[in-house]
């Protein structure tokens, strides 16, 4: 029986529902939802929730929730959502992200504007995406996974598990008894599940990549509060300490000095870091949250991070340091994927965001490559074509080759950059010292 796939894109995100194929008589789930979302005497290709929509949907999933229990997740949104609010539910809906960005700019301009000024407004919306990232969405999909609710990635059954860095099954005497974060748990993700990873891949990253990120991260999460596996970070330097009281970072240190503009902490400590096992921890985000059939062609990718080698050209890193709303997620990671034949482009670049830190990063290693971009001349042509990215100032570009360790000396700048002078701006300062 052929599966049918409708999905529903509201203002609070996106449902795909799986039900079965459609009875030619109009009968069971398919039919009766088709009937539940239909809105009498209403001509427009978009939905409203109305009261009557509410309680047939409630009547539907008191009726088929058991048989298909994703309807009562459904249901859930529906109830939630403000009466008159508009959506679009469609069958086959598409995959290319620039198709699906002009949907959600229609279901967003739905909600703000009057049905007059809809055709209008949409086409203001389109038109400004097109200047601003068109010619990227011709040439990427852009993949963005939700930690808002929990997702397993990869195969949820520990039978049909295949462990993605060394192919290990339950068969061939491979456990999958711990959860694998996606992203790593110190970094504040508890929602986005790896299934598809055995207890020795998920053992040898969390001991020796995934600490090379996770510590550059360490007075930032002290200051935000990011609860890791053991809770608050409360770091431990021989000149300072940070913890976290009730819900404000405090600083004890030795040695502070104020300016007019700043105040800067020397924590006298140092930490141990590995260029190349910073860049392994990044791309070992990449590769678990990509969808399995794009790890095709990344087998070489896969066997760099999963195990140590000697140094290689690596592509510059890109860091930034960028603000975000206060209702911006914390965490973010977003994958473009190229969809064309244009090897002036790379396979595969990841923003990966950590509150204010932004890090853009090339996959290594793609079969689907046919350069490096390695040489100047091939990494500008990259970054030239993310607008995003070029027309934003201030990135540093970090070359992560190194598989020596250097030590870090920490400090903290916090500066004022406020034009009446009280309300200063905190900005962890990383001084890199080999
Ligand atoms: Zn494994």
């Amino acid at each position: 029986m052929s599966i049918v796939t409708i999905e529903f894109m509201m203002l609070n995100g996106g449902f795909k529902l799986n039900v079965g194929e459609p009875n030619v008589n109009g009968e069971g789930l398919y039919g009766d939802l088709v009937r539940c979302l239909h809105n009498p005497g209403s001509a427009e290709p978009w939905k409203t929730a109305t009261p009557e929509l509410k309680l047939s949907m409630a009547q539907l999933v008191a009726k088929y929730g058991k048989l298909l229990p994703a309807l009562h997740r459904l249901n859930k949104k529906i109830q939630a959502m403000n009466i008159g609010e508009k959506f679009l539910v469609a069958e086959n809906m598409p995959s290319d992200t620039s198709e699906r960005s002009k949907l959600e700019a229609l279901v967003e301009v739905l909600n703000q504007h009057d049905v007059s000024q809809v055709k209008v407004e949409w086409e203001k919306r389109t038109n400004e995406m097109k200047n601003f990232v068109g010619e990227l969405l011709q040439s990427y999909n852009i993949f963005t996974p939700r930690f808002d609710i929990r997702i397993t990635l990869g195969n949820v059954k520990k039978d049909d598990r295949e462990c993605r860095f060394c192919s290990g099954t339950l068969a061939s005497g491979s456990l999958f008894t711990k959860v694998a974060h996606a992203v790593p748990e110190a970094l504040g993700n508890k929602t986005l599940i790896l299934g598809d990873e055995c207890d020795i891949c998920n053992k040898y990253f969390g001991d020796s990549v995934e600490p090379h990120l996770i510590e550059s991260f360490d007075i930032y999460r002290a200051f935000l509060g990011v609860r890791g596996k053991n809770g608050l970070p409360h770091l431990k330097y021989p000149g300072a300490e940070i913890t976290h009281h009730e819900g404000i970072p405090v600083i004890i240190a030795k040695k502070i000095e104020f300016t007019e503009s700043s105040i800067s902490v020397d924590l006298g400590g140092s930490r141990k870091l590995t260029p190349a096992k910073l860049y392994r921890a990044l791309c070992k985000i990449t590769l678990s949250v990509l969808d399995e059939k794009h790890l095709i062609g990344l087998e070489d990718t896969v066997a760099w991070i999963r195990n140590d080698q000697p140094s290689v050209a690596l592509p510059k890193v890109g860091t930034n340091i960028l603000p975000v709303k206060n209702d911006d997620p914390q965490l973010s990671v977003a994958v473009f994927i190229r969809k064309n034949d244009d090897y002036t482009l790379p396979h595969i670049v990841t923003e990966f965001r950590f509150g204010w830190f932004v890090y853009v990063y090339i996959l290594p290693f793609s079969r689907l490559d046919k350069q490096g971009f390695t040489s100047d001349t091939e990494f500008e042509r990259f970054w030239s074509f993310f607008p995003m990215y070029c027309q934003t100032k201030n990135w540093t570009f970090e070359d992560l080759h190194s598989t020596k360790e250097i030590t870090i000396k920490d400090s903290i700048n916090v500066k004022n950059n406020s034009q009446n002078g009280t309300k200063p701006i905190d900005d962890a300062d990383k001084q890199l010292e080999i």
